[in-house]
């Protein structure tokens, strides 16, 4: 199937079947698809690309301004996570990365040395960084080995499919990295920005905090937001920045990502609300980060566009439009049988 078009919380294939997109584009069309407002911010943009750490646009000054914590911008959530690894090495100068089971980091080598599916490390094990040492989700990880610089953790997995740790999961890895000078680095690329009820999940214990997806509203920018204070000096290590790309803080990207920042605090009641009636409909998760078993082709089939999930793909999950309403869910769970 391919998408002509998407608008709010519906897509249409080429034939113009419709579709509800419960997928929200993994995530990422938290305002819904074509959101006027971000769509103004984008065709209005007085500068469409500067030159990154070089120049930057004023648009992507204003953008560093309205985050919480200074931060590093990136162009895909793997960027983010990539900064957030680099910090801890250099802040500790140790090179060892705890990661869980079913964690989805990104693919490119150093997020990917993190990542827990193993069919995406197999074909390059040979050249993943580390050490790396894996332990099991939602569990106390145990005294961290000496050469940790840090943990890395998802607050709600996303594509091992909506895992939920137990509430006290995230401040024992704040005690052992505590115990071990090592950093916490909370990856909330997909369950950030308003996805499981909270703008920034895990910002109370994180060092560093990843967001991504969403906050583009549809173009692609990240960031790794220093919440713990000398961080982001450790970057200035000279005149030029030594990680970079062409695209990095896109004046477009920024505008829309303006939009997201002001609209993602009123939504996040109703994403509680919202996750409910999923929850009611036997789908486990979080706020709007959610999935239960089911064929991803038969759900399309059915009207609704979801996204395979879980280690062993026998999963669908549903990270719709935050945006989206009692009606569309009611529609889209009915499509599909609930
Ligand atoms: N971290 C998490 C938690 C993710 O879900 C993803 C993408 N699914 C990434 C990082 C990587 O983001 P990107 O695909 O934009 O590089």
């Amino acid at each position: 199937m391919l998408w002509a078009r998407a608008e709010g919380c519906r897509v249409w294939d080429t034939d113009g079947r419709e579709y509800l997109d419960l997928s929200g584009g993994f995530g990422v069309a938290a305002l819904g698809h074509r959101n006027p407002r971000i769509q103004a911010a984008i065709s209005s943009a007085p500068v469409v690309h500067a030159l990154g750490d070089l120049a930057d646009a004023e648009v992507t000054a204003e953008l560093r301004r309205r985050l919480p914590w200074p931060s590093k911008l990136g162009v895909t959530g793997e960027d983010a996570v990539e900064v957030a690894l680099r910090t801890a090495l250099l802040a500790t100068g140790r090179a060892g990365i705890v990661a869980f089971d079913g964690a989805y980091h990104g693919t490119g080598l150093l997020a990917l040395a993190a990542t827990g599916f193993e069919q995406f490390r197999r074909p390059f094990a040979p050249w993943l960084p580390g050490p790396l040492h894996r332990r099991p989700y939602g569990e106390d990880p145990g005294e961290l080995p000496d050469d940790t610089a840090c943990v890395i953790v998802e607050p709600v997995q996303g594509r091992a499919g909506a895992r939920v740790p137990p509430p006290d999961f995230l401040s024992t890895l704040r005690r052992r990295c505590d115990e071990a000078g090592a950093l916490l680095v909370v990856d909330a690329v997909y369950a950030g920005l308003g996805r499981i009820g909270e703008v920034w999940p895990g910002a109370s214990v994180a060092d560093v905090l990843c967001v991504g997806k969403a906050l583009g509203g549809g173009l692609p920018l990240s960031a790794a937001l220093f919440v713990r204070d000398g961080l982001a000096e450790l970057w200035d290590l000279g005149p030029e920045d030594v990680y970079t790309h062409t695209h990095v803080g896109s004046p477009l990207a920024c505008a829309a990502a303006l939009v997201v920042l002001d609209e993602v605090p009123g939504l996040v009641e109703r994403v509680r609300a919202a996750g409910e009636l999923f929850a009611a409909a036997g789908w486990h998760g979080a706020g709007l980060l959610r999935a239960r078993p089911g064929d991803f082709a038969a759900a399309e089939e059915a009207g609704v566009i979801v996204i395979p999930a879980g280690l062993d793909g026998s999963l669908i999950s549903a990270t719709p439009p935050l945006t989206i309403s009692d009606e569309e869910i009611d529609e889209a769970l009915a499509r599909i049988g609930h």
